[in-house]
């Protein structure tokens, strides 16, 4: 309970930040795809807003809320410095508490689906739609310590990625 509110305040405070100017519409993949201001910055603000003071929310609220990247594109061009991720993570749970059964036990199965590789991989290379060309990229002059992190669908489905040509 104490979380909760905890959380509540952090978004009160984040909400409060945004002044609806709009400048991060012209960032946000989701909405110059899709072209609707619920699946903008902006909106998914307004929804998550709208779920803290009026506990109000529909099925498409979740919707809109999942097909957020959280790329942090938006924060980029936000001029009031709105820590939007931060925000869109407290909704995401605050929204799952309402996410139907069926599609929590959906979800479940695809993060298991795809993280497995036993499972994932046969499947994979059959959707494989890139071939190996040229060697793996392999470092020449060691200036200091990258982290690359592996993937776990990629190496399969597009393994040409990681390799030179
Ligand atoms: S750019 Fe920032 S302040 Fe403007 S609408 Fe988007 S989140 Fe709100
Ligand atoms: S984090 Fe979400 S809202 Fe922000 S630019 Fe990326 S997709 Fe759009």
């Amino acid at each position: 309970m104490q979380t909760i509110k905890i959380s509540n305040m952090e978004a009160n405070n984040i909400i409060r930040k945004c002044v609806h100017c709009g400048f991060c519409l012209a960032t946000c993949p989701t909405y110059q795809l899709l072209g609707n201001e619920l699946d903008s910055p902006r909106g998914r603000i307004y929804l998550i807003k709208s779920v803290l003071e009026n506990h109000h929310f529909s099925k498409q609220s979740i919707v809109h809320l999942d097909r957020c990247l959280t790329c942090k594109s938006c924060e980029t061009t936000c001029p009031s410095g709105v820590e939007y991720v931060q925000l869109v993570n407290i909704g995401r749970k605050l929204v799952e508490q309402k996410r139907p059964f069926w599609q929590k036990v959906y979800r479940y199965f695809v993060r298991q689906f795809l993280t497995t590789p036993i499972l994932f991989n046969p499947i994979g290379l059959i959707f494989r739609h890139s071939q190996i060309k040229g060697k793996s990229i392999k470092p020449i002059i060691k200036i200091g310590t990258v982290l690359l992190l592996g993937g776990c669908v990629q190496p399969i489905l597009a393994p040409n990625i990681n390799h030179s040509i």
